[in-house]
């Protein structure tokens, strides 16, 4: 297997790799020590078992919103720790650490049901000696996980909604131990200035200045705020009041960041939100909320960089795209990259028109140093355009051919979570570094 000098991203998975084990083993040795603590005192191993879950409830409570401080962790006063820290896996982290606070209530739910059991008390006794705190926070959390395990199987407001339930589930921590208070105080008061701080200065109204129905996706152009820049592969959640107040959808930002007064997006159509933006006449309001970075910003550290983009997927990489060519309009240079090669997957004719220009443009005007493959369904029509090709991709053969030319080379990857997941092995196998995002 060839080896590179590690490029950011490998160093950075390096550094997500460390940092999940530190994370595993702190969480084992509050277990271990609070379980050896309380182990002495009682003769049964349900107490110390429920003592040690739920110090490890207070650690990940503790830990739980530190990742959701968007506005902060996208500051560009960070992109030197993004460098080192990986900032961009900030949504999964909270997920780890929201199924480790499932986890260890289960089992201090569980400890403390054998406690009652082994004492022998009746039901009318048990329903007397539990507090309800404790009751209600286990009802809390069972329907939060359940809204959050629903999130991509039901219509995503069930998620959205559900997981307003923090809020009484917070209290209700409080209210069961004020040591909740100790652990979270600082995490909670660093979110609430976060969100109060993205109100205030980071969500702004706009207008829509164009919107189109393409085929399966919306073009949409709206005016930019003042004061509104951002990094190529940033994203920002927009708000439409006259569709719904509460609902907030995030969608990348596409046109190129020194591009004038416009902001860019292309969505599709895949659910009642979306649908509806679809029929919006130009001039309606929209509020916007960013920009806020996502894994695609670490592509600016990059010198060879594997783009594989599956449908509406090609977005997080499209202001980059738009970047490369503005900048090499205006200097005749590249951004910091060698070379690119790009491969997107969109059958759709209408949805491909989206960026097939672009890319084209590009390929035509770089030289070699952007290759860019557009890759259809296997049994679509076979295309009439130069850059396009009817296969289905074996991602070892494809990966393998690429190896010995772009050793260190980093893979950005943008698509659904299977194609993810084999990609990922190919790049693994290739000895790239994978970078993924999923939407
Ligand atoms: C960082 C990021 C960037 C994105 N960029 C784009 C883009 O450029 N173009 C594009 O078409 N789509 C993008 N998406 C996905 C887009 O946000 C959803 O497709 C859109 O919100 C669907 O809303 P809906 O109500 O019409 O569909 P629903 O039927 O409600 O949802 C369809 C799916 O979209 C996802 N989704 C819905 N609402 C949200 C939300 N508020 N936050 C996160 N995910 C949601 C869920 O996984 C859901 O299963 C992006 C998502 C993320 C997280």
């Amino acid at each position: 297997m060839p080896t590179a000098n590690p490029t950011p991203a490998i160093a950075i998975n390096h550094v997500q790799t460390r940092l999940l084990w530190a994370y595993v083993l702190v969480n084992l040795l509050t277990f271990a020590l609070r379980y050896h603590q309380y182990s002495d005192t009682s003769s049964l191993i349900w107490v110390p078992l429920a003592r040690a879950s739920a110090a490890c409830i207070y650690l990940n409570f503790g830990l739980l919103l530190l990742p959701m401080l968007r506005m902060t962790l996208s500051w560009r006063r960070f992109d030197a720790l993004r460098q080192i820290l990986p900032l961009s896996k900030a949504m999964a982290a909270h997920m780890l650490v929201g199924n480790a606070i499932v986890l260890f209530s289960a089992i201090h739910v569980g400890a403390y049901a054998a406690i009652y059991l082994a004492a022998n008390l009746r039901l009318e006794q048990i329903a007397f000696a539990v507090p309800v705190s404790g009751l209600a926070l286990t009802v809390l959390i069972v329907l939060l996980a359940a809204g959050a395990w629903l999130r991509t199987r039901l219509p995503f407001e069930v998620f959205f909604y559900s997981h307003f339930l923090a809020v009484p589930v917070f209290v209700l921590c409080i209210i069961h131990t004020r040591l909740f208070l100790a652990v979270m105080l600082v995490p909670a008061i660093a979110y609430l200035m976060d969100r109060l701080f993205r109100l205030l200065w980071s969500t702004q109204a706009a207008k829509i200045e164009h919107i189109a129905v393409q085929g399966r996706d919306i073009s949409l152009v709206i005016h930019r705020p003042a004061q509104f820049t951002y990094q190529a592969g940033d994203f920002a959640f927009l708000c439409v009041p006259g569709l719904s107040r509460m609902q907030w959808h995030p969608f990348s930002l596409i046109n190129s960041p020194d591009a004038g007064g416009s902001l860019a997006f292309r969505i599709r159509r895949c659910g009642n939100w979306t649908e509806k933006l679809g029929g919006l006449p130009i001039g309606t309001r929209v509020l916007v909320d960013g920009p806020f970075a996502s894994p695609c910003r670490d592509l600016h550290e990059c010198r060879s960089a594997i783009i594989v983009a599956a449908g509406i997927g090609i977005t997080p990489f499209a202001s980059f795209l738009a970047e490369i060519e503005s900048n090499y309009k205006g200097t005749g240079e590249l951004l910091a990259f060698e070379r690119l090669h790009l491969y997107w997957f969109e059958r759709d004719q209408a949805s491909q028109a989206g960026f097939y220009p672009l890319i084209e443009r590009l390929e035509r005007s770089l030289g070699g140093a952007l290759t860019a493959n557009l890759i259809v369904a296997a049994q679509a029509q076979e295309p009439l355009k130069r850059l396009v090709s009817v296969r289905t991709v074996q991602w070892d053969e494809e990966f393998g051919r690429l190896r010995e030319q772009w050793l260190g080379a980093t893979v950005f990857f943008c698509g659904p979570k299977p194609l993810s997941n084999i990609v990922r092995a190919s790049s693994e196998r290739a000895g790239f570094a994978f970078v993924t995002e999923s939407f």
